[in-house]
């Protein structure tokens, strides 16, 4: 590992004050101290969030604000959240490990670099790691690599199940930086990787996620979470995807889908959420949805398998959704 200094924040103001001078931000290390270790990060300064007041989730009628530092196990057992979200439930129980979870936090997990092999090895090519390297994935072992949203310079999959179900419920996202407080869709918080990979959020490095507020709306509540993997627990989505069905009778009233695994960022699937709106709440109507949402799937031979399988796993999870009205 890199020598580096550190230091422990004492509030907001003064950690964005040291991300502006160059310092990268600790929160529960559970990413970054692994890149660390590998160098595949190496931070000079290091300032750590863990202190700061950010640890609260409040839920009112409006919604609920999670707090950055919360961590996602207590995200994933609150109880009101279960309740008027359980999409979010259970997307953070489907990610990671118990012991991981205790100690992840919500600011974390929305600044969680992509688990693509290449990237966290220093000996092969990578774009998003040292520009213009040129991408090893490309040629190379991509059954984790995604299918959406990918570009010549990168095909890296978003990692993460709880940021897919924010994107499914319209989060938004609030920063402190050296300018203020702002508040961005979460549709904008992560970038496609277009010709430059490395650029991967759509805040400054000086900007402190302070909390996520989900609006609460009648879709929220009819909500399911589909994730499939290679093992049973503690693995990456190989697809999964976040649905919201609100039904008219045996109509679909409103839907959203956001898909994981499969793509480069948290991915909303906006057409086949169009082509829900008022037809039957039924496995046809969610099977032409599915085909609406790969329709723009640009494969390998080793991650083809992925357009099928998102398919089923749409379908699933709209049908458990439409099922909880
Ligand atoms: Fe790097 Fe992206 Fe290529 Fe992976 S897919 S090696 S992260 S440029």
């Amino acid at each position: 590992m890199v020598p580096f200094t550190f230091e422990r924040a004492r509030d907001v103001g003064g950690a964005a004050h040291a991300g502006a001078t160059g310092a990268t931000f600790l929160a529960g290390g559970t990413s970054l101290v692994d890149l660390m270790k590998l160098e595949v990060m190496a931070p000079g300064h290091l300032v750590d969030l863990g202190a700061l007041k950010l640890k609260d989730i409040d839920v009112s009628p409006a919604g609920a604000t999670l707090g950055a530092l919360a961590t996602n196990t207590a995200v994933a057992t609150h109880v009101e959240l279960k309740r008027l979200f359980p999409v979010l439930s259970q997307a953070v129980l489907s990610g990671a490990s118990p012991q991981l979870r205790n100690v992840a936090t919500v600011g974390g997990n929305l600044l969680q670099r992509t688990r693509c092999a290449y990237f966290r090895d220093v000996s092969t090519a990578c774009n998003k790691r040292e520009p213009g390297a040129g991408c090893a994935a490309l040629k190379g072992w991509t059954r984790m690599h995604a299918v959406l949203g990918t570009s010549g310079h990168c095909i890296a999959a978003h990692p993460s199940d709880f940021c897919v179900a924010l994107a499914a419920l319209d989060a938004r996202v609030n920063v402190e930086g050296p300018n203020g407080r702002r508040e961005l869709a979460f549709e904008d918080l992560h970038r496609l990787p277009g010709d430059t990979p490395e650029v991967e959020f759509g805040i400054s490095l000086a900007e402190v996620i302070t909390d996520v507020f989900v609006p609460a709306s009648p879709l929220s509540v009819h909500s399911a979470y589909v994730k499939v993997r290679d093992r049973a627990s503690f693995a990456f989505a190989l697809a999964s995807c976040a649905a919201c069905v609100e039904r008219d009778a045996d109509r679909v009233a409103n839907a959203r889908i956001a898909l994981g695994g499969v793509a480069t960022k948290p991915w909303r699937a906006r057409e086949a959420e169009q082509s829900l709106h008022g037809a039957p709440a039924t496995q046809a109507s969610f099977e032409k949805a599915a085909e609406l949402a790969l329709a723009g799937a640009q494969t390998t031979p080793g991650n083809a398998f992925k357009v099928p399988l998102a398919k089923r796993v749409i379908v699933r999870a709209l049908m458990l959704a439409a099922e909880t009205t």
